[in-house]
């Protein structure tokens, strides 16, 4: 291949580049040459690609001579069309500098206005529009941007010097400073970057424009953009465009104007026209607020908005604005967000890109477009995005119009925002439930123990684990808003208060005091927040539908109550594909009987310990069954190490040792047996059922007795039954045996009214690679992604939270691997395990049940291996429902 092109040029009708080209000249150059090809008033100008910013980071910041020379050809060719030349004294071409990286990142690179003038060239710029004050203001305004981008001085210095000048003119406005007053600041500016950096202002604009061309690329690793990056999962490799282009002037009286606008409202969605503008200003004036900005359309005011509107104000100009909007509209096929400068009575257009949007409008505007027949179902699908829009509509959220500030942030582990008391303890969390108020759990990290009190809260706070630890897995089944692993939080739970360390030193929230949390972004805040609440509106329906309709996954959930199977059913759940059994042993009254399972010396006290959890287990699976009627049920038989369930102080195991009537030394040293060193490595899983089978036996004997109760009412249970943890085929066939024995005893010659199956979770790496002879056996696999990523990784699910979120930051990985599947290593198990287990079953169903069967990436890579469900947690499903279709459109 030849060398690459470096600059792109457009202007008058005329671009080299095309609105498909974001990679290559960011989303505002792709923009600009599209809107120039389609004949739209575009000032001309020319993009630098995104490769040479790449480029520039690796030949140590400088820019090429060859670029150089290709950006002055440009440069000649817009000068052409403007009939003005850089750098001119008589008729200067004046030009803006602007990053535009692939993805938008609103704010957060610099921008240069006005590069051209110095102190002959602002002379030409007077002669030419005879507005002295107006020249001097852009030459000031550019001395400040330059100054401040390019060389370092800070803007607020200049601040100060304006402020200097108003006040000894004895005016409040910026506006209210003359000609003369804007010249001797620009005197005043001139000599403070001198003072501040020993050199003059330079006055060439060759140099003006390589420098700020030079600052442009660099702000791409500017603490900002950084950080926004990685907020935002933006590669840091992508680099910024630079765009160049022919200055036009919204601040040239009061025929002038510069304004944004949405192509529809980005709020609600509605087909109407939705903007803000400001007569007789540049671009920052609107987003500086210094003045209000005014409505563009008549609609809007009556929306509560009095000032004029640009329909009223400008009526031709809003004609050719909304003939924009109608062309651009058509052509893009979407809501667009749009900027544009009117200059004396002539309208231009200086960007066009996809408009951000709410959930509820993203839902309204791909259903619109496919009725106006702009696009068909399968694009639509596209339009909505599963994680961000779909997750908004489903939960609470803050609300957009409040101004807050932060008291922390911690890992945005399950979605939506609540508000509650603090309560620090699970029994003051059911208290206060019980006495009728809203709490919200904070926790140094959560135990199995806390479950009751977790249900009890709107939300859950823990300073400690990550987005799969036990409060995040147990918030999001649960649908609770959840934020973990807030490093600032400080849990003193014999005092009842939390200590927050804050920038401005540490905040006490005591119990009771109001705090909310918001699970979307991670945020934690003193004090009741404003909250708005989700609308499933009809396009909800109509959208989901169409995502049914083109989706090959199934869809199921992880969910271990008929409370949450429900919930999960109403999202469009088709089955549970994991039900885990052991968050059923914590109710109250059945952790005696739990522990005195576990604390029995030997096999005659374990059974009659399970026969008093027997009924209670089967009654949990009789509510399960009727709330899936129809629909298969996963349920995975007892998975955790046993010391979870057993207590951790001698203290308590006295206190155990009294209510269970056994010695009380006795129960603290079996507790403490208990203890392992690596428990996710240890007594768990399968483990379990092989070293005493009688657990897993009862289990299985509550499934099919509950079953062919279910049954005998009339409905239709579906059991599928798991075993965890499964890394040998002599596991599998023996735990498999012992479950078929089960049925037959249970079911007995009734055995065919009842279809069943019984499969294995695949979340041990070697489970992968013997997956071929554990389907000799097995009749479905379900990938445990989070054993499967911890095991494969060699990373603790518990601990992971110390290093991994710097990993993510330092770019070591990209994304946290127990978030979103590891393509490379873990889905290259998961596509082994799968075609080795259907080499021997050609038909075998296969499943993920980790947490990122609801992450939409992960569903891809599920429906690229040709799984048959995922399974995640209830408030996820209508996510996993559209990201499984969007892998089918995209694959198609
Ligand atoms: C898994 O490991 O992915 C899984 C679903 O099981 P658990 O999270 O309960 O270990
Ligand atoms: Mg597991």
């Amino acid at each position: 291949m030849g060398a690459e092109r470096a600059v792109y040029f457009f202007g008058n009708g005329v671009a080299e580049g095309t609105g498909s080209m974001r990679e290559v000249l960011g989303g505002k150059g792709a923009g600009l040459a599209e809107m120039t090809s389609l004949g739209l008033p575009v000032p001309p100008g020319f993009t630098i690609t995104t490769a040479e910013c790449v480029r520039f980071y690796k030949e140590g910041r400088t820019l090429r001579e060859d670029l150089k020379r290709d950006a002055m050809t440009a440069m000649k060719r817009v000068e052409a069309i403007v009939g003005r030349r850089f750098g001119d004294p008589e008729n200067p071409l004046l030009v803006s500098v602007r990053s535009g990286a692939r993805a938008s990142m609103p704010g957060m690179m610099d921008t240069i206005l006005n590069l051209g003038l110095n102190d002959v060239t602002v002379r030409g710029l007077i002669r030419e529009t005879s507005n002295p004050r107006f020249a001097w203001d852009s030459y000031r305004r550019f001395i400040q941007m330059f100054g401040d981008v390019v060389l370092g001085v800070d803007h607020s210095e200049f601040e100060h010097l304006m402020d200097g000048v108003k006040k000894e003119r004895g005016v409040r406005l910026d506006t209210q400073l003359t000609a003369e007053d804007l010249e001797r600041l620009v005197k005043l500016y001139q000599a403070k970057v001198k003072e501040r950096t020993g050199k003059e202002f330079p006055a060439d604009p060759s140099e003006q424009l390589w420098a700020s061309i030079t600052a442009v690329f660099s702000s791409w690793y500017n603490d900002r953009a950084y950080s926004y990056r990685r907020m935002n999962r933006i590669p840091h490799d992508w680099g910024t465009a630079a765009n160049i282009q022919a200055m036009v002037f919204g601040n040239l009286g009061e025929d002038s104007a510069t304004g944004v606008a949405f192509t529809r409202d980005p709020s609600t969605g509605e087909n109407q026209f939705y903007g803000e503008y400001l007569t007789n200003a540049q671009g920052e004036d609107v987003v500086a607020g210094i003045r209000t900005p005014h409505p563009l359309t008549v609609v809007q005011k009556d929306h509560g908005d009095d000032l004029p509107s640009l329909e009223e104000e400008m009526p031709v100009m809003f004609q050719e604005l909304v003939a924009v909007r109608a062309k651009l509209e058509a052509h893009y096929k979407d809501m667009l967000d749009l900027e544009f400068t009117i200059e004396r009575g002539r309208l231009w257009m200086l960007q066009t890109r996809s408009g951000k949007r709410t959930g509820v409008a993203a839902l309204k505007i791909a259903t619109d477009l496919v009725r106006s027949k702009m696009l068909d179902e399968r694009q639509a699908l596209l339009r909505v995005d599963p994680d961000v829009h779909l997750d908004q509509l489903l939960h609470p959220m803050i609300d957009p119009r409040a101004k807050l500030e932060p008291l922390a942030k911690g890992l945005n582990a399950s979605p939506g925002a609540a508000s509650g008391g603090a309560v620090f303890t699970a029994e003051a969390a059911v208290l206060a439930k019980a006495a009728g108020k809203t709490v919200v759990l904070v926790r140094t990290e959560t135990s199995p123990e806390d479950i009751e009190g977790m249900a009890a809260a709107q939300a859950i706070l823990t300073a400690r684990g990550g987005r799969t630890s036990h409060a995040a897995v147990v918030a999001r089944g649960m649908g609770k808003v959840c934020v973990a692993g807030c490093g600032a939080l400080h849990v003193d739970v014999a005092a009842r208060k939390a200590t927050f360390e804050t920038k401005k030193g540490p905040v006490v929230v005591n119990e009771g005091d109001p705090i909310t949390i918001d699970g979307t972004n991670g945020f934690v805040y003193f004090g009741v927040v404003p909250t708005v609440d989700p609308e499933l509106t009809g396009d909800y329906d109509v959208f989901m539908a169409w995502a049914d309709k083109h989706r090959t996954l199934r869809v199921r959930t992880n969910a271990d109550t008929p409370h949450d199977a429900a919930v999960a059913r109403k999202f469009g759940a088709e089955g549970i594909g994991l039900c885990r059994t052991e968050h059923m042993f914590f109710g109250e009254e059945r952790l005696p009987w739990v522990r005195k399972m576990i604390l029995a010396t030997n096999e005659t006290e374990r059974r009659a310990a399970l026969e008093r959890l027997k009924p209670m287990q089967r009654e949990d699976f009789v509510g399960i069954f009727t709330a899936m009627d129809g629909l298969p049920v996963t349920i995975r038989l007892l998975d955790p190490p046993l010391h979870e369930f057993v207590p951790h102080t001698e203290h308590e195991a006295a206190e155990l040792a009294r209510e269970i009537g056994m010695d009380a030394a006795d129960v603290w040293k079996r507790c403490q047996s208990l203890a392992e060193m690596n428990p996710m490595l240890g007594h768990r899983g399968c483990r379990l059922g092989i070293t005493y089978p009688e657990i897993y036996e009862m289990q299985a004997i509550a499934i099919f007795e509950a079953a062919a109760e279910v049954k005998r009412n009339g409905k239709h249970p579906v059991p599928e039954i798991m075993l965890p943890l499964i890394g040998t085929t002599e596991e599998y066939r023996r735990l498999k045996d012992l479950v078929h024995q089960a049925a037959e005893r249970v079911l007995g010659a009734n055995q065919k009214t009842i279809s069943y199956l019984v499969g294995t979770m695949i979340e041990v790496p070697r489970a992968c690679i013997v997956a071929d002879r554990i389907a000799e056996e097995a009749e479905f696999f379900s990938f445990g992604t989070n054993d499967l990523t911890q095991l494969t990784f060699g990373y603790s699910r518990d601990d992971a939270g110390t290093f991994l979120p710097q990993y993510v930051e330092l770019g070591v990985l990209p994304r946290d691997p127990f978030l979103s599947l590891d393509v490379a290593g873990v889905g290259e198990l998961i596509r082994m395990g799968t075609e080795r287990g259907r080499s021997t079953k050609k038909d075998l169903k296969v499943g993920i049940c980790g947490e990122h069967g609801g992450d939409p990436t992960s569903v891809g890579f599920c429906h690229t291996v040709g799984m048959n469900y995922v399974s995640c947690s209830p408030y996820r499903v209508p996510v996993a429902r559209l990201a499984a279709a969007q892998a089918a459109v995209r694959a198609s």
